[in-house]
């Protein structure tokens, strides 16, 4: 907002006698510029040649551009902006959402008058807000005041806030035209700004923006000096950001800098290209993960049909368990699965092949862990036939004592008798069987183990 005072009429930039006004090596003139994979920024804030003093503020937090335009006279006008840019900063969203964007700016608008009542600043200072939130393809706006949002699509320059100015009124209503409005007596009255009304509220909305588009934010110490035609030229033949906004200050300079001058430019490169690079690190992660995975189903696959090939006998309870399998886990899960239970009690077997099945014998089939367990049970019959053999022997001698160790009970029915009835050749072939099941045992130890 300019100042009453400055009433006298706009000369033309291109004016004879007009004395370009370079922008480098400006004393009063504060600058910002950077870039990310999706948008590249560079502004400037100029105190012009007329003002003592910036009362204009801008914040750039990407993707958060604001422009706030202090009016209030010294130490009142630039504390109301800073106010502004300060509260929006820390209330606008990180997304293009503009519904939340608007309320930034009334949140603002409340943080402005409280200030002015708190003794910060002056009592009716006051300032306009014009902020945008750029991600990916899409643009939040909005907007309090005569600041200003222009977008720079494919070469030509379109305003997309409305003024919220006495000579806007006059230009929708057709009684003036915008040049006409530049120089108006009534230029600088404001009809809607932060700072007074509580109730006060933000034009806000969305919009898509493409690759290549150019969005410039600026007070109206530019678009008072200098019409839409001339931003559109100098925004359209500036090569980068940066030297976009200089130059567009220079020209405001060199119109007259009356007011002070704060222009953001902001270049927006949603070419894909992030997108892409996104797209292809994100396929190389998972490329590796698939890898990863196909390597570690290979390794179980292999590991399952080692597994499957081994057997041993191991303790199952009470008696021998035919497993399948290796007798150990890798972090609590089993390799190893029981197989098939049997009826041989280890308590039967002699001491050496009880301290072998604790540790698990090992077998290379599961041939062979039957052929085991049988051997097993022939000598458990073997050792009761020769058992009753003796309680038979005691018996036939007198001693009453001896009918007590008739094994009945213990031996299942079937094999009892069979014991009995082969007694004598059990008798015979004990020692040698006990050698060949000791033998067997310990061949396939070591056989497995090889
Ligand atoms: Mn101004």
């Amino acid at each position: 907002m300019s100042d009453e005072q400055n009433t006298q009429p706009i000369m033309p930039v291109e004016a004879p006698g007009r004395v370009a006004v370079p922008v480098e090596n400006r004393v009063d003139s504060d600058v910002v510029s950077g870039s990310n994979h999706f948008i590249s920024w560079g502004g400037r804030s100029d105190v012009g040649l007329v003002r003592g003093h910036n009362e204009d503020s801008f914040l750039v937090r990407t993707p958060l551009f604001v422009v706030s335009d202090g009016m209030g006279g010294h130490a009142a006008g630039e504390v109301a902006s800073a106010i502004a840019v300060e509260t929006i900063g820390a209330n606008a969203p990180s997304d293009p959402d503009d519904i939340l964007l608007g309320a930034a700016v009334e949140t603002a608008n409340l943080a402005v008058i409280k200030g002015a009542e708190e003794g910060r600043g002056k009592p009716g200072m006051g300032c306009t807000a014009s902020t945008v939130v750029i991600k990916g393809d899409r643009m939040a706006v909005a907007h309090v005041g005569d600041s200003r949002v222009y977008l720079l699509h494919e070469g030509k320059l379109v305003r997309i806030t409305h003024d919220h100015s006495f000579v806007e009124e006059l230009i929708d209503a057709g009684q003036i035209t915008e040049d006409e409005a530049r120089v108006h007596p009534s230029r600088s009255v404001i009809t809607r700004a932060l700072g007074s009304d509580p109730n006060m509220y933000a034009d806000h909305f969305s919009l898509e923006v493409h690759n290549g588009d150019r969005v410039i934010l600026c007070s109206d110490g530019l678009s008072s000096m200098i019409d839409d035609a001339e931003i559109e030229m100098l925004a359209v033949s500036s090569v980068t950001p940066q030297s976009a906004a200089d130059n567009l200050v220079s020209a405001a300079l060199t119109a007259g800098g009356a007011d002070n001058v704060t222009v953001l430019v902001v270049d927006v490169k949603n070419d894909g290209i992030a997108e892409a690079a996104r797209k292809r690190l994100l396929q190389r992660v998972g490329t590796f993960a698939a890898g990863v995975l196909v390597a570690l189903v290979a390794v179980f696959a292999l590991l399952a049909a080692f597994i499957r090939g081994e057997w041993y006998l191991a303790p199952d309870g009470e008696t021998v368990g035919i497993y399948q399998g290796i007798n150990a886990d890798i972090m609590g899960f089993p390799l190893s699965q029981l197989v098939e239970p049997t009826t041989v009690q280890i308590k039967d077997l002699p001491e050496s092949v009880q301290s072998q099945l604790q540790r698990g014998i090992q077998v290379s089939s599961e041939a062979e862990a039957h052929a085991i367990v049988e051997s097993y049970r022939d000598q458990i019959d073997a050792d009761k036939t020769r058992a009753a053999e003796k309680a038979e022997e005691a018996k036939a001698d007198g001693d009453p004592t001896g009918a007590t160790v008739v094994p009945t009970d213990q031996a299942p029915e079937g094999e009892a008798e069979a014991g009995a009835n082969a007694a004598k050749e059990a008798q015979e072939t004990q020692d040698n069987e006990k050698t060949e099941t000791s033998s067997s045992t310990q061949g396939s130890k070591s056989g497995g183990g090889a």
